[in-house]
């Protein structure tokens, strides 16, 4: 950090902070700082696991406000720099970043080692690897500081599944040692190239060719959108010469950067993307002028097993989006608690408190929604297949969700602060500009939404698994009162009678996206107040469930006052520093 200590921000935490400006969230602890959170943990993660992971969520909850979020602004104004060519014009292409970066990079995967934690033991001390409540834990921590870096963790992290699961041992041997290594300076990072000009969403677009050339597989085509283009293996989609058209001809390809007598593989990175967001993280363009490549498993089932990537990216954006959000929260709740103006605290202005609380409202649905999909994906793990048909649902409703909310809770955060919001010293611009990649990338709000109501509810009836386990939860929430319960009980069996409809019915397709949101809104609100029920949670959590029920899923008429009722009691209460028992809010529950 001394090299860059002449970059170095004073940081603004309140007794440091000059004069009449608000404090932001420099230098605090975000897991500390995160209620909600903390109060969930042992409820998902179990008592056990909790007690022996919670030292590292602190830890790193310290890093993202601290060392983290310092070292994350400063690589975002210095991105990444391809250099094509050697000195000597050899196409030996590789990418400068600045030395906060790497800093990032040694503490994701060198101290914490996220790539490797869910394959196997030693990272964190554990002895065995980490439940994926726990993972996506810490990445919601650590994103809430850097976002870009994020990309490259969880590519590798999804990579070296897909490779365990579908690669023939010989691969296996030869890339799982490397792409697990907790070596910073020698492992290897991953990735994965699908899109390409002809087609993103369509993937059976795809235009690059496989050819099997003296006894090797050779890449010839163009990859139009490569995050982490400089990672040392590639899982890309190639269609094999007079392999069928669309997506049944696609195979699976494992593509190094090197080969194994240490040359640079014949692809070339033409140039970099000069992006919106995630400037921190080297977006390319790649030119497969025959690589050598390894086929990963059945030649026939390409996109089948790429799908495994897709849909576990897919979680992970889902949590990106609810960490983003989580930083946009605390940052206007600390503004909101001390900037003046016309003599009074901004917080105590009822326009400000209903801004706080169409804030409040997205991240504390995200955060029970990417715990409770975590969890389904370690009882899944675990062998239970109606925990697979849940996961299979969250994960689009998540991503697609909360990756939506995220974008007007980043403006709102940023409108919070005034001014200075929107200036760049400040983090909420990047906030801002890295809020809107999560309806682009991994399949836009479109193409979740058709992957919710045509596929998950359509073909798998996913959403029967996911309503019987809600409906349990319902049960178990005795402590919340019977009417609010049954309320919810009702839209809910209406929300599953939409989805239905509309996956039955093909010129209702325009829908899906009403449907999606419906199906996401009543799985948070059961969630909710299943979580306000539980001894030791925050009955603050029943509150935004009812908000959820009025404000997302019943009518409202535009013109009838919400003011001066429920909702501003409801306000004062999930505003409010202190922790909130359910005795206070059972009266509120309608
Ligand atoms: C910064 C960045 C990094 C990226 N990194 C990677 C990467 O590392 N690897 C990778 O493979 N890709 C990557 N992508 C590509 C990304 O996944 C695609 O851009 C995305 O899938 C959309 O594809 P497209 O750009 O071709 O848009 P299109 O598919 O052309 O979509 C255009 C519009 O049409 C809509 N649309 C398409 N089909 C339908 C339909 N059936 N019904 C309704 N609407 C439809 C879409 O919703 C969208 O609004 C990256 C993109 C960005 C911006």
């Amino acid at each position: 950090m001394d090299a860059l200590a002449s970059q170095k921000q004073p940081v603004g935490t309140a007794d440091r902070g000059p004069a009449h400006l608000a404090p932001d969230c420099a230098e605090l602890n975000f897991y500390a700082l995160d209620r909600g959170l903390r109060d969930l943990l042992p409820i998902y993660l179990g008592d056990h696991d909790f007690q022996a992971l919670e030292p590292h969520f602190d830890r790193l909850g310290a890093l993202a406000g601290g060392q983290l979020d310092e070292l994350a602004r400063i690589a975002d104004k210095h991105p990444p720099v391809l250099n094509p060519r050697d000195r000597f014009g050899r196409d030996e292409d590789w990418i400068d970043y600045h030395a906060a970066y790497r800093e990032m990079e040694t503490i994701a995967f060198g101290d914490f080692q996220f790539h490797a934690m869910s394959h196997r033991a030693g990272a964190l001390g554990m002895d065995r690897p980490l439940p994926a409540v726990a993972k996506y834990t810490l990445q919601y921590l650590f994103v809430q500081a850097e976002f870009g870096l994020m990309c490259p963790i969880s590519v590798t992290d999804t990579s070296i599944h897909l490779i365990r699961k579908f690669a023939d041992p010989e691969l296996q041997d030869y890339l799982l040692p490397k792409m697990l290594s907790g070596d910073v300076a020698t492992f290897w990072k991953g990735t994965q190239f699908m899109t390409e000009r002809a087609g993103g969403s369509d993937v059976g677009a795809i235009e690059t060719v496989a050819r099997y050339e003296d006894g090797e597989w050779h890449l010839y085509g163009d990859k139009w959108f490569c995050s982490h283009a400089d990672a040392d293996v590639a899982l890309l989609l190639a269609r094999p010469e007079g392999a069928a058209p669309g997506t049944r001809g696609l195979a699976l390809f494992a593509l190094p950067r090197r080969l194994k007598n240490g040359r640079r593989n014949a692809y070339r990175i033409v140039r970099l993307k000069d992006k919106l967001g995630t400037r921190s993280m080297a977006s390319g363009e790649i030119l497969l002028e025959g690589a050598v490549a390894y086929l990963v498993g059945d030649v026939n089932a390409g996109l089948k097993q790429m799908m495994e990537q897709v849909n576990l990216s897919r979680l992970s954006h889902g949590v990106r989006a609810a960490a983003m959000m989580r930083r946009c929260l605390n940052e206007a709740m600390i503004c909101a608690r001390s900037r003046a103006a016309f003599g009074k605290t901004i917080i105590n202005y009822p326009l400000l408190r209903r801004q706080l609380l169409k804030i409040a409202l997205p991240v504390e649905q995200s955060l029970s929604m990417f715990l409770f999909a975590a969890h389904a994906m370690d009882r899944a793990n675990a062998g239970d297949a109606n925990a697979a048909l849940r996961l299979r649902i969250l994960t689009p409703l998540l991503k697609f969700r909360a990756c939506r909310d995220n974008i007007p809770v980043a403006t709102g955060a940023m409108e919070v602060r005034g001014g200075n919001g929107y200036i760049e010293e400040w983090v909420n611009p990047r906030l801002v500009r890295d809020a809107h990649i999560g309806v682009l990338w991994e399949g836009t709000s479109n193409i979740n939404a058709l992957d919710i109501i045509t596929r998950a509810v359509g073909k798998s009836g996913a959403h029967r698994a996911l309503a019987t386990t809600l409906e349990g939860l319902l049960d178990e929430a005795s402590a919340i009162p019977s009417g609010f319960r049954n309320h919810l009980r009702e839209k809910l069996s209406c929300v599953l009678a939409f989805a239905e409809r509309v996956a039955a019915e093909p010129a209702l397709e325009a829908d899906a996206r009403q449907a999606a949101s419906a199906l996401y809104h009543a799985t948070s609100a059961v969630l909710m107040i299943w979580e306000a029920s539980r001894p030791g949670c925050d009955a603050r959590r029943a509150l935004l469930a009812r908000l959820v029920l009025e404000h997302r899923l019943s009518a409202r008429d535009p013109l009838a006052p919400a003011g001066g009722g429920w909702e501003d009691a409801a306000a004062e209460l999930i505003l409010a520093e202190r922790r909130i028992s359910l005795a206070e809010v059972s009266g509120l529950l309608g």
